[in-house]
């Protein structure tokens, strides 16, 4: 499933397997509730552990994103028109699954005005409409900075909001029409919003970052209100993928968690496998 786009080999514990028959049982109830996950369209690495367990996190939007990142395995173009029923199929999904947590994100969806705050909003109203004790958390693309819209994601009912910075400042040109900055000041305003939600943020390990660079990320994120973070090792999705400049090992994942931790966040999950949902629950436990 991964073609690896690295120069460097893959080090031992990097060497998760992907078995494709285990996968087949949760691709047809997906596929049945006429939903879509971020777990097969970004080709995730711990998608055999989590559809073992039932666990899935959704994306909705559609699966053709509006931006360019070249990190990303989302398909790129001109998406198709919103599918008014996703917000009710992902809540009966969620409701057959059994999900407790449950993760939704998105593709970027710049030609929607609002970018798709509204769809976010009803798909919390629908799982909250099944069961209220469900707790949603939203990653959310930065929204150009709509206020409204990022008014109306603070205010749905959804207990995490995250919104990704990715990576360190100077290597956004991997991130392609989106802004370091912007995306700090998303992470403000939707604290702001709603002091009683909680905020996260995630960064991938592996563009050649610094650890100086990533403890500045950190400070950023604390400074506008951000509570968990997320690091992860970038895996590239193919040859046409951004390259991976370095296989960080897991003692600095270690490192840079505890660093992280003096800063005062409530929790940071670091490893080469985390992502952004990976292991989701976890985060509000530590509340
Ligand atoms: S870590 Fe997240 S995206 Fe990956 S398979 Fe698990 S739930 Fe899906």
């Amino acid at each position: 499933m991964h073609m690896e786009n690295t120069l460097i080999h893959k080090p031992l514990w990097l060497r998760k397997k992907i078995i494709l028959g285990d996968l087949k049982p949760m691709e047809k109830l997906l596929s049945q509730g006429r939903v879509h996950t971020i777990c097969e369209e970004a080709m995730c690495p711990n998608i055999s552990e989590c559809f073992s367990q039932n666990v899935a996190s959704f994306m909705i939007l559609g699966t053709v994103c509006t931006r360019a990142c070249s990190f990303c395995a989302v398909s790129r173009g001109i998406p198709l028109a919103l599918n008014p029923y996703e917000p009710e199929n992902v809540a009966n999904t969620v409701q057959h699954l059994g999900l407790r947590h449950v993760v939704i994100t998105s593709s970027t969806r710049d030609d929607l005005s609002g970018g798709g705050a509204d769809h976010f909003s009803k798909t919390v109203r629908a799982i909250k409409a099944l069961d209220d004790s469900i707790l949603v958390e939203l990653l959310i693309p930065d929204m150009k900075e709509n206020l409204l819209a990022l008014q109306q994601v603070a205010v749905s009912g959804a207990e995490i909001i995250g919104h990704n910075l990715e990576t360190v400042a100077r290597l956004y040109h991997v991130r392609k029409g989106s802004d370091y900055e912007r995306s700090l000041r998303v992470i403000g305003k939707l604290h702001i919003l709603n002091p009683d939600i909680a905020i996260k943020s995630g960064i991938m390990l592996g563009f050649g970052e610094r650890d100086d660079e990533v403890f500045s990320l950190m400070e950023d994120l604390r400074e506008v209100g951000c509570h968990y973070l997320s690091i992860g090792q970038y895996l590239s999705p193919s040859h046409k993928h951004e390259t991976v400049v370095e296989y960080v090992e897991p003692k600095r994942f270690e490192y840079l968690r505890n660093r992280g931790m003096e800063m005062g966040f409530s929790y940071i999950k670091s490893s080469p496998y985390t992502r952004s949902s990976y292991m989701a629950h976890e985060y509000l436990e530590t509340r």
